[in-house]
């Protein structure tokens, strides 16, 4: 199980299959990444290994653009298959998730009641779906809210397709880095995923958020504030 994102000027879907290819020895049963093209959330996603998901893109096409974010799943709900393969969510928000949401159960079945339906048997989708459901239009606000709702551990990279050049990372109990490159910006589960782009990376505590853009990081924390961030220097070797 790994995540991956990418804000910059490289073609996303090279950097994010790139990354999630140095996370294989986490493991994990399937594969999938979304990318901003031209204004919509373009993903791609099956069962098995990376090379499946190369192999179906290139049979299908790859999203093409600078922004995604990618993932690599290892199943805790809902068995391995195309359709529980993360990203997960709809044509406003897209999400990938390690970790396991406790409270899933009560937020699938208040969001049922809402009208919302659901595709797959993942704990994720329920927080893909809460996230449209608390969506007006600013996604630090709707982000704050629905990290008041839900418990487990997790490590989220979060698109919006109203936010096409901005990925957001946040993280409680699961691993997750934030990368810090020239002129593009990185989250992986650990350093090793984007080492060949740079060693300078900043650590977010429990539920911060980061807000990944090609010109740069913020980080606020669940009230919206602005926290600063000391930067790291990955020294080792690999
Ligand atoms: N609980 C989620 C799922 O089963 C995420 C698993 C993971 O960490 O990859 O889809």
């Amino acid at each position: 199980c790994g995540i991956a994102g990418y804000v910059g000027s490289r073609d996303s879907a090279d950097v994010l299959i790139g990354a999630l290819s140095k996370l294989e020895y986490r493991g994990y049963d399937s594969a999938g990444i979304a990318v901003s093209e031209n204004g919509s959330i373009k993903v791609k996603k099956c069962q098995g290994r990376l090379k499946n998901l190369v192999d179906k893109m290139d049979r299908e096409g790859k999203p093409v653009g600078h922004v995604g974010i990618g993932h690599t799943r290892w199943a805790t709900h809902g068995e391995p298959s195309d359709i529980n393969s993360h990203p997960h969510g709809n044509k406003r928000v897209s999400i990938v998730h390690n970790g396991i949401i406790e409270n899933y159960k009560q937020i699938k079945d208040f969001l049922l009641k809402e009208g919302y339906n659901f595709v797959s048997e993942t704990d994720t989708e329920t927080v893909a779906k809460l996230l449209d459901y608390y969506y007006d239009g600013d996604p630090i606000a709707t982000i704050t809210k629905v990290l008041a709702e839900i418990k487990g551990s997790y490590a989220l990279g979060i698109m919006f397709r109203d936010f096409p050049d901005v990925v957001y990372a946040v993280r409680k109990e699961s691993p997750l880095i934030v990368g810090i490159g020239k002129g593009e910006n990185f989250i992986a589960s650990d350093m090793t995923a984007i080492l060949e782009y740079t060693r300078n990376y900043i650590l977010l505590e429990q539920n911060e958020i980061a807000i990944v853009e090609k010109s740069g990081v913020k980080v606020v924390d669940i009230h919206g504030e602005e926290v600063s961030k000391e930067m790291n220097v990955a020294d080792w070797d690999i």
